[in-house]
């Protein structure tokens, strides 16, 4: 293991995962305040148009602090819940930095961003009825799903044919009837074909082909791009950072081209998740045993699916350091297969994965584990979430987040 994220960037400032363990407990979360903010910078400078934004996609790390670093950087939000939309309020985004972009829910919940002046955009026309029904005369924004997909698993493809989300742009005639029944103004499109991707081809097909449905409505303020952008989980092997120069060479040809024909320089949005978060995270647990069982070593760590669901739920790979006494453990020793502490067999982080020879009380890092991480960890086997840490610009490290206590689990139960 030649490479190692952590050391390239110092990732760990004036710190070491030893030390950090045995402040904040494991296993435990930990964001580097840099490489987010430069992931910021990088993805609000997408392209060179005035009216770009790039709005952030909460559910990819909806923690409290890390949102307010995201704000200070300038980016807007995307939501897709209240439970999003609250946290992102609180986090100072102003109400009209916010997209609803919702999949399936109730006029409450519409009403919810309505009544908070966040913008809403349904992705059924079943959902634009509700919509208009309980909100006549209003502006909305609709989801379409131009056929165009892409991404590294079937889960994340999110446009194409076959996946629930969108409206098929086939149907436009139909979102117009609905729009002139209630007297709706279509204030923006957007779409979001999935996760994932290295280049920029898809990407880019993808917006013009939004761009020239965008045609048909006349009052848009904006159009949206939708999200995705990969994210290279595969340093160790030498895979790359994304390269933004060819978005931002096509992209900035597309959009002046549409802008031009549209007669307004209206706003254009994209909606970066994984980008944003995923590499400014790296997760640490602690090796707590080594066994061998039929011919395959396995090491146990705390690092179950309740604290990192990706690969379980994705087959996703996520490269992995080892640290002894806060130090790089380099090296190759024989293949093993990494597991948590979860009672179910398909529990694993690795398997069969080349690692320096691991002995007790290790630490091992988990890169890239800021997207989708901690947002879809879980209590299950009633294990209490983790503690999030952020490693300041100055290098200091600080509580972002505090462990959950069995004082949390029994939360709810005082029903009588
Ligand atoms: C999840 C999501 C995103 C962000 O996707 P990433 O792959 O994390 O960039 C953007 N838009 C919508 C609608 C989403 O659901």
């Amino acid at each position: 293991m030649a490479y190692s994220f952590t050391q390239e960037n110092a990732f760990y400032g004036s710190t070491d995962p030893q030390k950090l363990l045995e402040k904040y407990g494991s296993p435990l979360y930990v964001y580097n305040e840099e490489i987010l903010r430069k992931r910021c910078r990088e993805m609000k400078s997408l392209v060179a148009y005035e009216h770009f934004s790039a709005d952030y996609s909460t559910k990819a790390n909806a923690n409290l602090h890390l949102l307010k670093i995201v704000r200070e950087e300038g980016l807007e939000a995307d939501a897709m819940s209240p439970g999003e939309i609250e946290v992102l309020l609180a986090a100072g985004f102003a109400p009209e930095k916010i997209l609803f972009v919702c999949n399936n829910v109730s006029a409450d919940e519409m009403a919810f961003a309505v009544e908070r002046g966040v913008t809403v955009s349904v992705d059924s026309l079943s959902q634009l009825v509700t919509f208009g029904k309980r909100f006549p005369g209003h502006k909305v924004a609709v989801r379409l799903n131009t056929g165009h997909g892409a991404g590294h698993h079937e889960f994340v493809v999110t446009a194409g044919k076959k996946t629930k989300f969108g409206i098929n742009d086939d149907k436009v005639d139909r979102i117009q009837a609905i729009v002139r029944q209630y007297d709706l103004h279509i204030c923006g499109i957007n779409q979001h074909i999935g996760s994932l991707f290295m280049d920029e081809d898809t990407y880019v097909q993808g917006a013009k082909i939004l761009f020239d449905t965008a045609m048909q409505f006349p009052e848009l303020e904006f159009v949206d791009m939708g999200g995705g952008f990969g994210t290279p989980y595969h340093k160790q092997e030498g895979e790359k950072t994304l390269d933004l120069a060819p978005f931002r060479r096509r992209l900035d040809a597309v959009i002046e081209d549409f802008v031009s024909a549209y007669g307004r320089r209206i706003k254009v949005k994209s909606e970066p998740g994984r980008y944003i978060v995923a590499e400014c995270c790296a997760l640490l647990g602690q090796v707590y045993s080594i066994k061998e069982n039929g011919g395959v070593t396995y090491v146990g760590t705390d690092l179950g699916f309740n604290v990192l669901q990706r690969v379980v739920m994705y087959g996703a790979h996520h490269d992995l350091e080892v640290y002894r006494e806060g130090k790089l453990m380099t090296g190759k020793g024989t293949p093993v297969t990494v597991v948590g502490n979860i009672c179910e067999s398909g529990d694993k982080l690795a398997e069969n994965r080349e690692l320096p020879e691991i002995r007790l009380d290790d630490v091992i890092g988990v890169m890239d584990a800021g997207a989708y991480g901690y947002s879809m960890a879980s209590t299950y086997n009633n294990r209490l979430r983790p503690a999030e840490v952020l490693i300041c610009a100055d290098g200091s490290d600080r509580l972002i987040r505090r462990r959950e206590t069995f004082a949390d689990l029994m939360r709810g139960f005082d029903v009588e």
